[in-house]
């Protein structure tokens, strides 16, 4: 039985207070019953994390270099983000591969970075519209599944795919039930084809993209829907929370 997780990715958004408030107002009133984690701006994972200090809410990196320390001017480790309680990282969102132009050789390099390091690796994939429109998004989504290293990922606690479709990141146009369902239902068998099914059943499939409060409940119900990774909508306590109780 998997445990649903949402996941808030405040982005480049947030003050140093209205970070550490919102912080405050989910830790507050986040009930059991679903696993909770917020990846605030770099800067703030210090305060945040300070904030959530009592509570269930998980504190997550947007980010973060694979190498261990050196000459890598701006960059930040995962010894770094261990060190301030990070617990979770995201690699391969859209922004960074897309906005950033991050090569899917660099996510891997991160994921496993990531992962060797113990934290649980949010690893995100997700098609462009016109790959959809071109019928490439499975291929797509399955060349994204593996940047991740077969032997070395051995946890399926540790290891959270979210599928984002890029045409739903911040557009205000969610996937249908259905269209998450399928994509999801596809990384599941990807992941028992290339680890086992015991392995596929355990890791938590989360969808992005314009997920809110009023569609959260069916997105959610949907088998292979273990949560969601939730980037406008996690900037209010109140939407973030409605979320997550559609999740229960
Ligand atoms: C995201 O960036 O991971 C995301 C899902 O954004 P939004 O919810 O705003 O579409």
């Amino acid at each position: 039985m998997r445990t649903k997780f949402i996941a808030g990715n405040w982005k480049m958004n947030t003050t140093k207070a209205s970070a550490i408030e919102l912080a405050r107002a989910i830790a507050k009133d986040a009930a059991p019953g679903i696993d909770l984690g917020v990846a605030p701006p770099f800067v703030y994972l210090d305060a945040v994390g300070q904030s959530l200090a009592s509570s269930r809410v998980l504190l997550g990196a947007q980010d973060a270099y694979h190498e261990k320390n050196g000459a890598f001017t701006g960059e930040i480790s995962v010894e770094m983000l261990k060190d301030l309680n990070v617990k979770f990282c995201l690699t391969g969102h859209s922004e960074r591969r897309h906005a950033l132009g991050e090569s899917g050789d660099l996510v891997g390099k991160k994921a496993a970075a990531i992962y060797a390091g113990g934290l649980i690796l949010v690893h995100c994939v997700g098609e462009k519209l016109e790959q959809r429109d071109a019928g490439q998004t499975l291929p797509l989504v399955q060349a994204q599944l593996n940047e991740l290293n077969r032997d070395q990922v051995s946890d399926p606690e540790r290891l959270v795919i979210a599928y984002e479709p890029v045409w739903a990141i911040g557009t205000g146009r969610n996937a249908t039930d259905a269209q998450a369902q399928e994509v999801h239902a596809f990384i599941r068998s990807a992941l028992t084809k290339r680890w086992n099914n015991d392995f596929a059943d355990r890791v938590r499939i989360l969808y992005g993209g314009s997920m809110k409060p009023d569609n959260a409940k069916g997105l959610l119900a949907q088998k292979d829907v273990d949560g969601g990774l939730i980037g406008g909508a996690s900037l209010k306590a109140e939407s973030f929370l409605a979320i997550a109780q559609a999740g229960r």
